[in-house]
């Protein structure tokens, strides 16, 4: 994932830190009295995963785990190294730190604290943790969350006003700001509050994120553009929505082609990062199948979910190459969080977050892509997750 050394044969780790890549002589050429040496037998070697929106730990019960230990123990055997966590009110803050204190978060979170579910707000109780703050080693405050709608884009939550004065607030503060939003209405107003925030204060990054961007007209593309928008897309998901009635109903009334329009933002310029957003895009009945990066990339090239749906044109035309999901599933991620000079890609300075693979996911034919098994997890220079292939030398 850097473009100027896209593969090295060896890599060298001290501490928590990436120091270099190279050569197999190269790096064996570094080692000093005590270094570790691990020799993966020519496996393949990815950046750990960045998961940008999803619910692993706090909706966990969701997906039938009881403990956050036990969820996290899953989602890192899955590959994923960081999560944005993407509604953590101050009771699963608490719960985040408390874990972190006690040596049981092994995965690098992202919260992000929301205002609103539905109309009620609730205030901004967030001011009370300063933005872009690592809290502890693994916890950081990303950002806000607000939900623009619901009900595939039908009921939206916001006055512009008071939307504009809440998102402006939140901006002048150093907040980056995560919109649900479904419907392309609700997207005019996100947009225009968006606007108005950067009116006003001009000279802050401001990142802003549109998390899902279901439905987007051609011509609210340039905008998302001009506001350096994030497009924060789930590849699980669109393949399965159209057994939805309701998608149907509220959807297929519009034009198809404004339909999670992937290969138009990339084409476009915007930012695009990806997730899964487990669990609340995988269907009742298929929480045993592992979602790794792999099968969440396999579903973004194919549109071919959990219910096999014929996959409609509109679809095809926005299926995204093994590669572009696999950009935003790692440094893209990490620039979705301000991150892209400390996680992302492997490169001296960075984290030790990677991933030793069973396959090359950019070798291997497509339909083998859900296959791929993850060997070894580390997360910052420390192996959170191995199966036991690997012995020390
Ligand atoms: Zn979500």
């Amino acid at each position: 994932m850097n473009p100027e050394q896209p593969q090295a044969q060896a890599i060298a780790i001290a501490g928590t830190t990436i120091v270099a890549l190279g050569t197999q002589e190269q790096i064996l050429g570094l080692a000093i009295d005590g270094t570790i040496r691990l020799d993966l037998e020519g496996r393949t070697v990815y950046p750990g995963f960045i998961d940008s929106h999803s619910h692993w730990i706090g909706d966990r019960h969701v997906g039938g785990y009881e403990t956050a230990e036990a969820v996290l123990a899953y989602a890192i055997s899955l590959g994923w190294t960081s999560i944005n966590e993407l509604f953590v009110d101050q009771a699963r803050l608490d719960e985040l730190l408390a874990l972190d204190a006690a040596g049981l978060l092994p995965m690098r979170v992202n919260a992000y604290l929301p205002i609103n579910f539905t109309d009620d707000k609730f205030g901004e109780w967030y001011l009370e943790h300063p933005p872009g703050t690592d809290l502890s080693p693994h916890v950081r405050i990303a950002g806000i969350k607000l939900f623009m709608d619901h009900g595939w884009g039908e009921n939206i939550h916001w006055t512009q006003s008071e939307l504009n004065e809440y998102v402006l607030h939140a901006h002048e503060n150093g907040y980056q700001v995560a919109a649900h939003t479904v419907g392309h209405d609700s997207l005019d107003m996100l947009l225009n509050a968006q606007a108005h925030a950067l009116e006003m204060v001009p000279d802050l990054d401001p990142r802003f994120r549109i998390e899902h961007a279901i439905q987007v007209r051609d011509d609210q593309l340039q905008p998302l553009l001009d506001g350096g928008t994030i497009a924060s897309i789930q590849l699980p998901g669109p393949a399965d929505w159209p057994d939805d009635d309701l998608y149907q109903e509220r959807m297929a009334d519009d034009p198809l082609t404004w339909l999670m329009r992937w290969q138009d933002f990339l084409g476009f310029g915007i930012p695009t990062i990806g997730s899964t957003d487990w669990p609340w895009m995988t269907p009742e009945g298929y929480f045993d199948i592992p979602l790794t990066p792999f099968l969440a990339t396999y579903m973004a090239v194919t549109r071919d979910g959990y219910f096999k749906l014929p996959v409609e044109p509109y679809q095809q035309a926005q299926t995204l190459t093994v590669e572009q999901s696999l950009l935003l599933l790692t440094i893209n991620g990490a620039y979705g969080t301000f991150e892209e000079d400390r996680k992302g890609s492997l490169e001296p300075g960075k984290f030790a977050d990677l991933v030793v693979i069973s396959a090359d996911p950019l070798t291997i034919p497509v339909d083998d892509l859900p296959a791929i098994e993850v060997l070894l997890t580390m997360v910052g220079g420390e192996v959170v997750y191995d199966t036991g292939l690997f012995s020390e030398e």
